[in-house]
């Protein structure tokens, strides 16, 4: 199918972008990768009457690591955020999850803020920026506001946007030293979205018992859900295989796991739970050997 009309604007800024969406409102779309706008535009499941294009807009591809966290522009890359080397010293887990999304074809045009925006239950950014207590940038005309990511995803692609509100940037606070990390995820083929994705973070203490555990669960729900009980209740827990095993299961009570094509709900809870305890494996394996005083 070909999409319906629409007139196409290239703004050359984001505040010229800023103007048109102030114009334009809920008759208007960003188009920024195009990855998952234009095959909703093809299958008619969006229909705005204005396509406002960001892609002029080089103040909004810019990357800056500093005292705050990481600062990602909202046309950063998929491939940028898993290639460059200051991105994934900065934040490993970032990197790791973008190796993950669709195919290079994909990752080169597709964009955080894109993925961020369009907000899939089952997409890795949105995510990391869960697990990691990240921030939102959106500008409108009434000015700048930031969202963290705990109110931003409201349900199925649908978030706490504005229609007249243009994401400039996504902000992860700054990486805790001596973290382990793991993205892990299972998709029937290699590109595919993930059946359930598992972004994790661990940090010990000074005794060898958790100090901090951040987990969130992609394909879970109808957005990327946080196992903040779990989180609580493994601090001061020793690491180990039981420990994980029981976070794997602890952390799906009171989920209902969506069923649908690609499995029941009781396969989902299944792999969601094994999931949870590789990538809490792996994030512990990861976690740097400690410099002898
Ligand atoms: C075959 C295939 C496989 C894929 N696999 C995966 C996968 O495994 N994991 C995954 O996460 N994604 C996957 N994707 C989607 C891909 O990651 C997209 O890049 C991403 O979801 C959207 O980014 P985009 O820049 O292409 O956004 P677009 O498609 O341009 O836009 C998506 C939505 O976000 C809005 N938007 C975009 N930018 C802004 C902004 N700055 N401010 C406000 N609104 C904005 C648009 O208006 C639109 O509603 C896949 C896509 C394809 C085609």
């Amino acid at each position: 199918m070909k999409p319906p009309p629409f007139e196409y604007y290239a703004a050359d800024s984001a505040q010229e972008a800023v103007s048109l969406l102030a114009e334009y409102g809920p008759d208007a779309k960003v188009l920024a990768g195009g990855q998952s706008l234009v095959p909703l535009l093809a299958l008619r499941m969006s229909r705005p009457e204005h396509l406002v294009d960001v892609n002029r807009a080089a103040e909004l591809e810019q990357q800056r690591s500093d005292a705050d966290g990481l600062h990602l522009g909202a046309l950063t890359r998929h491939r940028v955020t898993e290639r460059s080397a200051g991105i994934r010293a900065a934040n490993p887990l970032l990197s790791e999850a973008a190796r993950l999304i669709g195919h290079a074809a994909i990752r080169n045009r597709g964009t955080i803020g894109g993925s961020i925006a369009h907000a899939d239950p089952a997409a890795e950014m949105p995510t990391v920026l869960l697990a990691l207590d990240g921030a939102v940038e959106a500008v409108s005309r009434h000015g700048t506001r930031q969202i963290p990511a705990s109110g931003f995803f409201e349900s199925y692609l649908t978030t706490a946007l504005e229609p007249d509100e243009l994401i400039t940037a996504v902000h992860f606070p700054p990486w805790a030293p001596g973290s382990g990390w793991s993205f892990t995820e299972f998709s029937r083929r290699s590109g595919d979205f993930g059946i359930i994705g598992v972004a994790a973070t661990l940090r010990l203490g000074d005794r060898g018992t958790i100090a901090e555990a951040r987990i969130a669960i992609s394909g879970g729900a109808e957005t990327a859900v946080r196992a903040s009980r779990t989180e609580k209740a493994l601090i001061g827990q020793f690491p180990g295989d039981g420990t994980w095993i029981a976070a794997g299961c602890d952390a799906l009570e009171g989920l209902d796991l969506p069923a649908d094509l690609h499995g029941s709900a009781a396969y989902r809870r299944h792999l969601a739970a094994a999931l949870i305890e590789r990538a809490l494996r792996l994030a512990h394996e990861r976690i740097p050997a400690r410099v002898p005083a």
